[in-house]
């Protein structure tokens, strides 16, 4: 069963309709409940990246409101959701793996409902792929159209059959929708969605569409009522934030947007994600280096340190454009740190290519990266272009570019050692209670002992131990 309903309604009275179905699934789950003694689980996983890991936290707020309980034992679960992502094929094969296993899961428990969404499902060939080879999934949906769950839910629970609702393209963001945040002192918050970028190898512009500012205000307030509830850290997320407003009916830049949020009582850190080099303005740094609460940590996605592969990738910057605006945001803001999201065996990286990366990565040093071999994903222009890399130089380079990041890495954190930090304690260790985990404002992961009661602190910590991922410290007390 498909469903399309070409007249989307004014957000507000897609939110309240979509209310409706939240409560009609309640009363059936609060009945089921009370007839078993045993309510209904939810199992859910986000893949991907932090968009994801976001919106599934308003995914897993909707399915509380219609009286699903949460777990982390699949195996257990009445209702299972994956909110998939196709930026790698890994990620993919992940899912096909699990598809798999969850064959026999629903042959044992045909009631169980399995629910896929997410960037994976805008694909065309995945769906074919569903509707061919796995017929026991229940209801999918993409990126778009999350806000739908409990309709689709709805329908698939009073019809018995699979409905399929993909859309093609964005038509009504609709805000205010409940969520479950996985860390009650922290937050993230989306200021925008999509990409206008087409870097050749990526899939996002096409399955997440162009992109789309959110009203500041809707932001503000979003901010303010996470701040009311306890929230002191905020991450504002988008793919490409330094073009936050751009397209906005008023035009605002995202630097403004951050003195608005700057305003808010009782946030006391603020973080953001992904800079594009491209776009990162002088005003932003400008801001960056003037507002306190702005953490001194910059991820700046560099991909690639050959200016001729970064054409190819259509990045729009150089490695000299790249190296020039690291010193520069290093000038203004003299004790920031950088991290970064490199790439590997790009089509027709050679060895020279791939040792002017190492070349950035030991100019920029970076105190975090995230790194990745390329993967070739159908529809991208860098699909089919015809000098793929050999898979065993892939790995040989990739093997070389961990050993000089973990030398910088480790370098950079030595020179921390002895010293005092502010680490704002986000939660225990997940192997010991005894032990909390946090982050300095520089974004150094730090793992000290303590009491439960510091989480949700910012709380002073000497550094004592570098594992060059994360460093362990004592917490400081009677300051
Ligand atoms: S900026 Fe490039 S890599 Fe990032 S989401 Fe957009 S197209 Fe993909």
């Amino acid at each position: 069963m498909s469903i399309e309903r070409n007249n989307v309604l004014p957000a507000q009275k897609e939110l309240e309709r979509q209310q409706e179905f939240i409560d009609s699934i309640r009363k059936q789950n609060d009945a089921y409940a009370k007839e078993t003694g045993r309510q209904k689980k939810f199992y859910s996983l986000a893949m991907g990246c932090q968009m994801n890991a976001h919106d599934s936290e308003k995914l897993e707020g909707m399915l509380t409101e219609m009286g699903y309980v949460a777990t982390q034992e699949e195996s257990e679960a009445d209702m299972i959701i994956y909110n998939t992502c196709c930026v790698r094929e890994n990620a993919e094969l992940k899912v096909y793996g699990k598809l798999g296993w969850l064959k026999h899961y629903k042959k044992e428990h045909p009631d169980a409902i399995i629910a896929l969404c997410g960037c994976m499902m805008q694909q065309d060939s995945v769906l074919q792929t569903l509707r061919q080879k796995y017929r026991h999934v229940d209801v999918v949906f993409g990126t778009f159209n999350l806000y739908k769950l409990p309709e689709l839910l709805q329908t698939r629970l009073e019809s018995g059959r699979t409905v399929y609702d993909i859309w093609q393209e964005h038509r009504e963001t609709v805000e205010d929708l409940p969520q479950i945040r996985h860390f009650p002192y922290k937050a993230s918050v989306n200021i925008m969605f999509g990409c206008n970028n087409f870097c050749s190898y990526c899939i996002v512009p096409y399955v997440r569409g162009r992109e789309r500012s959110r009203q500041p205000q809707d932001i503000l307030q979003e901010v303010k009522k996470l701040s009311a509830d306890g929230v002191k850290e905020i991450m504002l997320l988008g793919q490409n934030v330094n073009s936050y407003g751009k397209t906005l009916e008023e035009p605002i830049s995202f630097a403004k947007l951050l003195r608005m949020v700057h305003e808010v009582e009782g946030i006391e850190r603020i973080r953001f994600m992904t800079s594009h080099p491209k776009d990162l303005s002088d005003e932003l740094i400008e801001t960056m280096a003037e507002l306190p609460k702005v953490c001194n940590n910059l991820h700046l996605p560099v991909q690639s340190g050959s200016s001729r592969i970064l054409q190819e990738m259509n990045r729009h910057y150089s490695k000299e454009d790249y190296l020039l605006l690291v010193e520069k945001v290093r000038k203004a803001i003299p004790d920031i740190t950088l991290s970064t999201d490199i790439m590997v065996g790009f089509p027709g990286e050679e060895e020279e290519d791939f040792l002017e990366t190492l070349d950035v990565v030991k100019k920029a040093d970076y105190s975090t990266a995230f790194t990745f071999i390329y993967s070739k994903r159908t529809g991208t222009p860098a699909a089919v272009m015809e000098n793929q890399v050999p898979e065993e130089v892939v790995k040989e380079r990739f093997s070389r570019l961990l050993e000089t990041l973990d030398d910088g890495i480790h370098r950079l954190h030595e020179k921390l050692l002895g010293q005092t930090v502010i680490v704002f304690a986000e939660e225990c260790s997940k192997q010991d209670s005894h032990i909390l985990t946090g982050r300095t404002e520089h974004n150094t992961l730090v793992h000290f002992a303590a009491d439960q009661t510091d989480i949700g602190q910012f709380v002073p910590v000497k550094l004592t131990e570098n594992k060059t991922y994360y460093m362990i410290g004592e917490r400081v007390t009677g300051e």
